[in-house]
């Protein structure tokens, strides 16, 4: 017998847990706060600081104001997005590129990170009470599943996914560990006032 327990989302967000994933009106402040802008649409945090605030924010695939909105797993945390700016000042997703072009392995990894990408956006439109978004079906973010053009997107769906889906997010998240990691708070305690 299945119990609505077994089936409901079970996430591998970094820093969450079933009972975490509902955005609180303290999260939509902080990411408020973190982002310099009223934050709507949010449908779940899907990784957390170990304190608490939100790195993600899980986006309606449609916004309220009609838009379409394919980057469901948006960065929010501007720490986090400095450090995905500098890697990408310095030009590491050509390397990226590169590898996924070239390397057959890779580029079957990074196409399911797409597909993964895909079918948590499906979810999260469901979960939101949402109608199908014909204008960025079958488009993911941040160049999959050919280019690594967007850090902030990568790593983003693997901060909200965890590791082990997207090669290019998990490296990113490699790459800014002199800046951030997932085990300490970089947060500013500002964003909660
Ligand atoms: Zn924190």
């Amino acid at each position: 017998m299945t119990t609505p327990a077994s089936t409901a989302h079970q996430p591998h967000g970094f820093g969450v847990t079933a009972e975490t994933l509902t955005p609180t009106e303290l999260d939509l402040k902080v990411l408020s706060a973190q982002l310099g802008r009223t934050v709507r649409d949010v449908v779940e945090i899907p990784a957390r600081c170990v304190c608490g605030n939100p790195l993600v924010a899980a986006t309606a695939p449609r916004l309220a104001n009609g838009s379409p909105f394919p980057t469901t797993f948006y960065l929010a945390h501007p720490v986090i997005t400095a450090a995905a700016s500098r890697l990408e000042a310095e030009g590491a997703m050509y390397e990226m590129t590169d590898e996924v072009t070239d390397d057959e392995s890779k580029a079957a990894a990074y196409r399911g990170a797409h597909e993964n990408y895909l079918a948590e956006r499906e979810r999260i439109r469901v979960k939101a009470g949402l109608e199908e978004v014909p204008e960025i079906e079958g488009v993911s973010a941040g160049g999959m599943p050919t280019r690594v053009k967007c850090l902030h997107a990568v790593l983003g769906h693997t901060l909200a996914v965890g590791r082990g889906i997207n090669p290019y997010g998990d490296a990113t998240l490699d790459l800014i560990a002199e800046w951030w990691t997932p085990e300490t708070c970089h947060c500013d305690p500002a964003w909660r006032d």
